[in-house]
């Protein structure tokens, strides 16, 4: 049946692509590439685990033998955001419904269109009524009816950091279920000196304004090595000057519109917040015509991570642009201390990246960072098989991979006598 949906999927892309553009200003033709196949894909992936899920034999002392079932932990809550409606969708339902689950999922309020499609399409693809339900409404009421619910066995959740902590009081003060959050991010990205300034820029530049920054792993502190670094800022500005923001079902645009005005309005306060603080607007920082929730690509420079735009998500399209120095103590080069030092200062621990040529560096940084992820000369390089989830305060859980299906999982120890025993 998870087959059937992915084919179903796959034969209605068009139309998917269309509510998800429609409902959070996401780029069709973006949709219709990434988001959608993607969908196909993670069912795809999980349907073929469905039937590899087993236990394991114990080997026990006294007389005892053993085995362990992983059986389904029952129903499932997921509640999800608005960023990227599809992906989280799946994400959540694939594995769930691998693990033998059935699920209640409540859409972000902001994009309940292209869920409610799915619902349809799970019935034809004869997923029996009951198992994958979709409520919609708005967090304060249908969100937290499930992570209060008595009846509900599991919350998986993605969203906002101070949203998680919600859930996680309000799972502890009913039944003490486990939660599995992946929260915000201000992830660092960084630069040294040997990279290709041209690959370099374009990993930058995309790792941040993809999805018009709205996706939790966003490269938004960017640390460059200051023998590149002015090349580098040059690079990024003409990249922001040269994006086409727009109509997100015009294929010309690089950018749509943020998802509502809530988030618009949340984005430019942030702006004002940078300039305020001291920090150089490089290029940017205006709403986009008259009209809709359009706002260019902006970049700052000279901001440390004292700064409440370095510090906080802003989940927009801003980006900090930071230097960091040859730094020479007791005879050493302390390059890579300070930039590991400035990466991790950060109550976040979502994602990161590095960009060099130098294996140790790359070895060395990407052991000391506090993230789920590390992407070594790329960046939001998600796959379905690639464990994604956070350290500190992004959350904790894993979704994608093997071992989002633990999530949905519980372990019983069966144990019995070989022979007469003292038990
Ligand atoms: P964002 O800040 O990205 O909009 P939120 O964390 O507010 O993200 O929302 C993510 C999801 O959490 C949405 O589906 C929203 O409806 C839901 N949500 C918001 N508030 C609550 C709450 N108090 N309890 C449960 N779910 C909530």
């Amino acid at each position: 049946m998870m087959m059937k949906l992915a084919d179903l999927i796959e034969e209605n892309v068009e139309e998917i692509a269309a509510l998800d553009a429609v409902n959070g200003g996401k780029l069709f033709t973006l949709c219709k590439a990434i988001d959608i196949p993607g969908a196909a894909r993670t069912l795809r992936y999980y349907a073929g685990a469905a039937d590899k899920i087993h236990g394991t034999v114990l080997k026990m002392s006294k007389g005892l033998q053993g085995y362990t079932l992983r059986e389904p932990i029952g129903v499932v809550g997921s509640i999800i955001p608005w960023n990227f409606p599809t992906t989280m969708f799946f994400m959540k339902a694939a594995p769930a419904l691998a693990a033998g689950c059935t699920l209640v999922v409540k859409p972000a309020e902001q994009t309940p269109l292209s869920a409610l499609y799915y619902a349809h399409l799970a019935k034809l693809a004869g997923i029996p009524d009951g198992v994958l339900n979709v409520v919609n409404g708005f967090g304060e009421t249908a969100g937290a009816a499930i992570s209060a619910h008595m009846d509900i066995d599991k919350v998986t959740f993605t969203g906002s950091t101070e949203v998680g902590r919600k859930i996680m009081a309000a799972a502890a003060a009913s039944n003490l279920k486990p939660v599995s959050l992946e929260l915000g991010g201000k992830s660092p990205l960084l630069i040294f000196d040997d990279a290709d300034i041209d690959q370099a820029a374009d990993i930058a530049f995309r790792g941040m304004f993809y999805n018009k920054g709205e996706i939790c792993v966003a490269s938004s502190r960017v640390y460059v090595q200051e023998g590149i670094y002015e090349k580098l800022v040059k690079k990024l500005v003409e990249k922001a000057k040269a994006t086409v923001v727009g109509d997100p079902f015009d294929p010309q645009v690089n950018q749509g519109p943020q998802t509502d005005k809530k988030q618009f309005e949340k984005i430019l306060s942030y702006i004002e917040h940078g300039k305020r603080e001291g920090a150089t607007l490089l290029t940017g920082g205006k709403h986009v015509g008259q009209k809709g929730y359009y706002i260019e690509p902006t970049i700052f420079t000279d901001v440390n991570e004292d700064m409440i735009i370095t510090k906080e998500e802003i989940f927009g399209p801003v980006m900090s642009l930071m230097k960091f120095n040859m730094v020479i103590e007791m005879g050493f080069f302390r390059t890579m201390e300070e930039a590991i030092k400035r990466a991790n200062n950060t109550t976040y621990g979502l994602a990161s990246g590095i960009i060099t040529k130098n294996l140790n560096v790359a070895n060395t940084v990407s052991r000391s960072i506090r993230a789920g992820v590390v992407w070594i000369n790329c960046y939001t390089a998600f796959d379905v098989d690639c464990p994604y989830g956070g350290y500190k305060m992004s959350g904790f859980g894993r979704d994608f991979g093997l071992d989002a299906l633990n999530q949905y999982l519980q372990i019983k120890s069966v144990v019995t006598p070989i022979h007469d025993s003292p038990w």
